[in-house]
C-alpha cells in the first residue's frame, strides 16, 4: 500500500490535501487535535480554499469556504485577528439546505484553532503545490474530473504569502517574490 502523503505546514499547523478518484481528503491539525473530511468533486473546492486564503491578505476581516461532503456541508470560517487567523469549522448535516446560509445556525462546531496567517498560508499553499507536483495538471483533472487544478488561484496567495508574511521557510524566504517588487 502507498503511504499517505505527509502533511505539510509550519510550526504546529499541518494541512494536507489528498486527491482520490472524484474526491479528496483534507486533514488539518494543530498541536492539540486533528480534523479531516472527505470532499466530493462537485465544487471547485481547492480553488475555493485558495481564494479564501487570498482574501486574508486583503482588507477582508473574514472569509468562508464550504466543502461539499455529499450531503454534509463542512464550512470553514477564517477570521483575521491581527496577524493571526481564527479557523472554525462547522458541520451542517444537510448541505442542500445550509449551503449559502448567512450564519452558523444548524451547524455543529467540528474543529477550531487560531494560527498565524503565515502558518496557515504556508501550509495551504504547500499542500496545493504538492498535489500539483504529485499528479500534474492532467492527473489532477483526471482525478477531480469536474474542475482542473486551480493554477490561477494559486498565483496570488503564493506571491502575497512570500511577500507579506515574512515566512521563515527557506523556499519562501529565498524566493524572488519575497523581495522583488517588479514582476517580469
Ligand atoms: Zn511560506
Amino acid at each position: 500500500m502507498r503511504s499517505q502523503q505527509p502533511m505539510t505546514g509550519a510550526d504546529d499547523l499541518r494541512f494536507s490535501w489528498e486527491l482520490a478518484g472524484s474526491s479528496a481528503t483534507y486533514r488539518i491539525a494543530d498541536g492539540a487535535s486533528e480534523h479531516s473530511a472527505h470532499v466530493g468533486y462537485c465544487t471547485d473546492a481547492l480553488a475555493d480554499l485558495l481564494y479564501a486564503v487570498t482574501g486574508l491578505y486583503g482588507g477582508s476581516s473574514g472569509e468562508r469556504v464550504s466543502f461539499d461532503l455529499e450531503p454534509v456541508e463542512m464550512r470553514w470560517l477564517l477570521r483575521r485577528e491581527g496577524s493571526d487567523v481564527a479557523i472554525t469549522v462547522f458541520e451542517f448535516p444537510d448541505g442542500v439546505t445550509s449551503w449559502g446560509s448567512p450564519d452558523e445556525t444548524g451547524g455543529t462546531l467540528s474543529w477550531s484553532s487560531t494560527q498565524p496567517r503565515s502558518a496557515l498560508g504556508h501550509a495551504v499553499l504547500e499542500a496545493a503545490e504538492s498535489v500539483l507536483r504529485e499528479h500534474g495538471e492532467a492527473g489532477c483533472l483526471e482525478k477531480w474530473m469536474r474542475y482542473p487544478f486551480p493554477v490561477a488561484a494559486l498565483q496570488d496567495p503564493r506571491r502575497l504569502h512570500r511577500r507579506g508574511d515574512d515566512c521563515p521557510h527557506e523556499q519562501c524566504r529565498n524566493h524572488p517574490d519575497a523581495t522583488d517588487e517588479r514582476e517580469g
